[in-house]
């Protein structure tokens, strides 16, 4: 089929700004806080309208609570939101999974609640770039889909969970069941605000690790007590050491916790870290050296150091597979006019356990936009129809693709 007549079965998406930025103001209205049950279940029920134009099977799934590890130790089960699942044709010979995540960073009692037009072309609000603008751009590039000759052809799956911004802990089992089958993965993650996409990303993995000594009295009993403090502290600096920029590996030491008063010694304290690196095998390695620094200070130690993970995402590697991905998504924004380039980032996403369940994917799709995760979110509106229609035609293309060789 010749670009020209390709061109028109996405065209007529810009007629549908208006709406799809209507979609985006509603539903970053809604607060969806990853553990705000109520506005989850909110925007599910206006996540089904809206996708119910697709006409496929739809499902809500239920998760388990979320088990979170407190400061004191103790476990804390979490209620969480329910994913939602759709899918169509799932006897064509391409099988694609389409993700997004319908939950934000910003809790009920943030001040950034709403949705307010800055100028002509720029939509700030909570959650509008991480990724509800995304989640309109991923139905109307389907819809696109389903309207042209190609509908049909290309089998799909979406799955948008509610948990991503606190580690997909329990949707990840979820997002590599439906990845099963599938060649490829498409996410609507926002792009940086030059519109350039996200190539590989960083492994990243949770911890938190709690001390457990002996309270005393400092001035009656010192020495019966067993400082927790001092212990974590002690690990904490030797893990601080296994930094190292220049090969882009992080530990960070985010939050630390413990003791309640200067007369007492203290039998508790935890702190919560991160880890990131570029590869696999730093990746495994800089946990290896983690686990290992906990076991030799428990040795012979009157303090216990009991580490709990708390969500891990191994490295998204920009591999051959990638690599042509990209250069066909290149080809197809050349058709619509404007090319797009990608870079690394170190941040993660549900791209991350894509490539580990050995799908590859393209995972930032979504809106043009920035300042994700402040009360300076943003999105440019006129990017929502132009990666409709860069997803669309991407879509459309895949026959054509699979079997040609970069
Ligand atoms: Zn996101």
């Amino acid at each position: 089929m010749k670009t020209k007549s390709i061109l028109s079965y996405v065209e007529w998406i810009a007629g549908d700004q208006k709406e799809m930025l209507s979609q985006v103001e509603a539903w970053s209205n809604i607060n969806t806080s990853s553990t705000h049950v109520e506005g989850l279940h909110k925007q599910m029920k206006l996540l089904k309208q809206a996708f119910k134009v697709l006409n496929g099977k739809m499902e809500e799934i239920s998760m388990a609570p979320l088990e979170q590890v407190q400061s004191n130790g103790k476990i804390k089960h979490v209620p969480l939101g329910k994913i939602l699942s759709i899918t169509k044709h799932p006897k064509a010979p391409i099988q694609v999974f389409l993700g997004g995540h319908m939950d934000t960073v910003f809790s009920p009692s943030s001040p950034f609640q709403a949705c307010k037009q800055i100028d002509g072309n720029t939509l700030q609000g909570p959650g509008v770039a991480d990724m509800k603008g995304g989640l309109a751009i991923m139905l109307k590039a389907l819809e696109a889909l389903e309207k042209s000759p190609w509908g049909g052809k290309i089998g799909w799956q979406i799955l948008i969970n509610p948990d991503e911004e606190i580690g997909s802990v329990n949707s990840a089992s979820f997002i590599r069941e439906a990845a099963q089958h599938k060649q490829l993965g498409l996410l609507f993650e926002p792009a940086y605000p030059n519109g350039t996409l996200v190539s590989s990303r960083k492994g990243s993995a949770n911890y938190t690790i709690i001390a457990q000594g002996k309270a005393a009295h400092v001035g009656r009993d010192f020495a019966a007590g067993h400082n927790a403090i001092v212990k974590l502290a002690r690990l904490i600096c030797e893990i601080n050491d296994l930094n190292d920029p220049d090969s882009g590996i992080t530990v960070n030491v985010g939050v630390i916790k413990g003791g309640e008063a200067v007369n007492i010694v203290p039998d508790l304290a935890s702190c919560r870290i991160n880890i990131r690196a570029v590869n696999l095998e730093d990746f495994f390695l800089i946990k290896e050296t983690l686990f290992n620094i906990l076991a030799t200070l428990n040795e012979h130690s009157d303090v216990t150091l009991t580490l709990y993970q708390q969500g891990e995402r191994s490295p998204k590697i920009f591999d051959e597979q990638h690599r042509h991905l990209f250069v066909n998504l290149r080809k197809t924004s050349l058709i619509l006019g404007a090319g797009i380039d990608w870079k690394p980032s170190g941040g993660v996403c549900d791209g991350n356990i894509l490539f580990e369940a050995g799908v590859p994917s393209i995972d930032t799709l979504g809106a043009i936009g920035g300042n994700i995760h402040t009360q300076e979110e943003y999105i440019l509106i006129d990017s929502l129809v132009q990666r409709a229609q860069l997803t669309a035609l991407f879509l459309m293309q895949l026959e054509s693709m699979s079997g040609a060789n970069e």
